[in-house]
């Protein structure tokens, strides 16, 4: 498979050379040059595949001519090493895919975990060490540094803002040690992410190590993201959901009785694919389920939830596209106001296209909060910010049906008939106690992050100027 950056067409790269260099050098993202199709026999099968299978036949298309069959058994195999489970928790309401029992208790470990074996696999045989640069506001950082732990001849330093993070958070960027190195920077986020962009951009830096980062825009970040839905959809059409659910309480709704049904434009017909409901910032989750709808998974389409940082749903509802600055939210890691995404969305479908497959629906705080407390009270599930930022908008949506239904001539959606709808909870309700806690009372903490909580932070604290990240990166300790 070839790929191109969103702004030059003329350049094909390969897989290799996409991963490895994150961002093409005039600054566009990589896509590939086609998305490929699910053979017959795949798509009529994955409801029953496992989630091993569904990851190989949905990932070696994008990666073939660069990493042979075998090698992406045992990547996968190692990187989704944790249930994916999809829940139904209350009688007629959505599905819930949770996507948070993985070590960092986020779903961005998908990504992180596959990049980080991907890129161990791509260098294999190189003798100076890869040596990797990520800014971070918190989330990323956590799965970024578990996800490289111990992989060998790659040495990761995170920048995060000193002070401007939770203790959890910290812990998970600082607490590994070994090849993951922590600076606290003394700034802003935006402090950090303009010192690694300095660091690329400095000739001493650049002559003496091979540089490289792992932020969301990475395709190999993205490619992992799409196996969840295929898996997902598959299950949902199939009634094969899961009843466990050892990391968040639940009493199931009496009388459950399989996937509910839903048609959020008012739509009639017989039921054609799930529908996913994805809290969206960067929108590089929303991004990996549309890969997946156009490989053939069963899916009818996307409901695009957002906190009020609401650049897509406007984009969606009106044509036009307008980046703003973010605002702060309960909902942080989906503070987005310039969608980095949206750029990869908009060079593979049009306006009419977008709009066809993906309702936009944002919230308000108020309205998460909310969320979290009935659900809670009525169901005893915990939701974490973001999650019920999703499921708001599926509530939103169907009181917004029943309304067009009960008016005459009521007009159909852009989403057309569908089956079970699914909310994909992006981070464990523990992760975010501070939030959800004081609506819900003690969240039971999982595994994973007592583990991260028992850990020291060591971290070195600089100043926000390139010439203290140059010294630390050029001192053995950055690298050992
Ligand atoms: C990163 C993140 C999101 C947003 O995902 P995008 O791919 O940037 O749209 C949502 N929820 C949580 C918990 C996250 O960490």
């Amino acid at each position: 498979m070839h790929y191109y950056s969103t702004r030059d067409r003329t350049r094909p790269v390969s897989f290799r050379e996409a991963a490895l260099s994150g961002l093409a050098p005039e600054g566009g993202l990589f896509i590939p040059e086609e998305i490929p199709e699910y053979r017959k026999a795949v798509k009529h099968s994955l409801d029953s595949m496992s989630f091993q299978d569904t990851a190989f036949q949905t990932i070696l298309p994008y990666v073939e001519g660069d990493v042979p069959p075998s090698v992406l058994e045992e990547i996968s195999a190692g990187a989704f090493s944790f249930p994916a489970p999809l829940v139904p928790v209350i009688f007629e309401g959505p599905l819930v895919l949770e996507l948070f029992h993985g070590p960092t208790a986020a779903f961005k470990d998908f990504g992180a975990r596959f990049m980080a074996r991907i890129f161990s696999y791509l260098r294999r045989g190189e003798d100076r060490p890869l040596r990797i640069l990520t800014a971070t506001s918190g989330d990323t950082g956590g799965a970024v540094a578990d996800g490289f732990f111990g992989v060998e001849g790659i040495f990761v330093t995170i920048l995060y803002p000193k002070g401007r993070v939770s203790e959890l958070q910290e812990k998970q960027i600082a607490g590994l040690g070994g090849n993951i190195s922590a600076l606290a920077v003394e700034g802003s986020f935006d402090d950090c992410q303009a010192l690694v962009k300095a660091a690329f951009g400095d000739p001493a830096l650049r002559k003496k190590l091979v540089l490289s980062s792992a932020n969301s825009i990475n395709i190999s970040r993205l490619l992992p993201q799409a196996v969840y839905y295929a898996a997902a959809a598959g299950k949902a059409l199939g009634g094969r959901i899961d009843g466990d659910g050892e990391a968040t309480p639940r009493n199931r709704g009496a009388g459950f009785s399989g996937p509910p049904r839903f048609r959020p434009g008012g739509g009639t017909g017989t039921a054609a694919g799930a529908i996913f409901c994805v809290p969206s910032g960067n929108f590089g989750n929303l991004t990996a389920g549309l890969y997946a709808m156009s490989m053939g998974a069963p899916i009818a389409g996307f409901i695009a939830a957002t906190n009020i940082n609401k650049t897509v749903p406007d984009y969606l509802e009106s044509g036009e596209y307008q980046t703003r600055l973010s605002r702060p939210t309960i909902s942080n890691a989906m503070d987005v106001g310039a969608p980095s995404n949206f750029e990869r969305m908009s060079a593979h479908w049009t306006y009419r296209d977008l709009s066809r497959m993906i309702r936009g629906v944002w919230v308000t705080d108020d309205e998460t909060r909310r969320t979290i407390g009935t659900v809670y009270q009525d169901h005893g599930y915990y939701l974490d910010p973001h999650g019920a930022v999703a499921w708001t908008a599926v509530q939103k949506l169907r009181q917004g049906a029943a309304e067009a239904a009960a008016a005459p001539a009521a007009p159909v959606g852009p989403v057309g008939p569908v089956g079970p709808v699914a909310v994909l909870a992006t981070a464990h309700p523990a992760k975010f106690s501070e939030t959800v806690e004081p609506l819900t009372g003690p969240v039971p903490v999982p595994g994973s992050i007592q583990k991260a909580l028992d850990r020291t932070a060591r971290a070195l604290t600089i100043p926000a100027d390139l010439s203290a990240l140059r010294d630390f990166l050029l001192s053995p300790a950055s690298a050992s």
